[in-house]
């Protein structure tokens, strides 16, 4: 089988993220999850006293900046300069702050420099909101998943409940209506669904139905390598 890649974009909370894991488990490829990436650089800021929106101030910080991902133990783990952020990334308040900073250019041509690098050698999915369009537009398959805001806000409220975070819905709601709106009104590489990208309403899917739809769009070549794996993908 011949190295593909799957884009998949989205808003926040739409399920790209649960979606990329259980495929890159079932067909045995690596997923990069790119919105860590840019939470990466939000805490950095945030931990510097710099404004994210400020390009003069993040340009220098992040040239300063060691960023790294690892898998371990087949999970993605990301490291800032040195130290395993992976669980840190996921407060609200660096939410908000990974959305301000993924604005600026500067930031964007770094992260998207890696994200290409870890996808060129290998069979890959990655998630976030340029992937087909600007980070891999050559991917052979493309999806663009939706969901209802209210819907997604639940979603994030029982996973950060899960964590351990304290927060309200009126919160969550409020927080992804301000990335909604800022990451597909920013200039540079906004999110917006791509000419050819399969969409996908998960409002009222299961996890495993939006998996099936996901497999069926896929294909009887990658169907294929579900075989593989010996389990049943559809
Ligand atoms: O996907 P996640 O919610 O973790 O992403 C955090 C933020 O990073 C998003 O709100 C968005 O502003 C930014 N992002 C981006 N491009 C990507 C992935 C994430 O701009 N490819």
């Amino acid at each position: 089988m011949q190295k593909f890649q799957i884009a998949i974009d989205g808003p926040s909370g739409s399920g790209k993220s649960t979606l990329a894991k259980s495929l890159s488990k079932l067909l045995g490829i690596l997923y990069l999850d790119t919105g860590a990436m840019y939470r990466a650089c939000g805490l950095k800021a945030l931990l510097a006293g710099v404004s994210p929106k400020d390009e003069t101030l993040v340009k220098p910080l992040l040239e300063q900046t060691d960023i790294r991902i690892r898998f371990e133990n087949g999970s993605q783990r990301i490291y800032l300069d040195g130290v395993d952020v992976t669980a840190d990334i996921r407060k609200p308040d660096v939410s908000v702050a990974a959305s301000d900073i993924s604005s600026l250019p500067s930031v964007r041509q770094k992260m998207v420099a890696m994200q290409r690098e870890i996808a060129s050698s290998q069979s890959v999915v990655l998630d976030g909101r340029d992937i087909g369009s600007y980070v891999l537009p050559d991917a052979e398959y493309k999806f663009f998943l939706t969901a209802d805001p209210k819907e997604r806000a639940k979603r994030r409220l029982e996973e950060l409940s899960a964590s351990g975070t304290t927060t309200t819905y009126d919160e969550v709601l409020a927080g992804i209506l301000y990335r909604d709106h800022q990451d597909s009104t920013r200039a540079f590489a906004p999110l917006r669904k791509v000419e050819g990208a399969v969409e996908i309403d998960t409002t009222h899917n299961t996890p495993e139905q939006t998996l099936d739809a996901i497999l069926r769009a896929l294909g009887p070549d990658i169907g294929n390598e579900c075989g593989k794996s010996g389990k049943s993908c559809v």
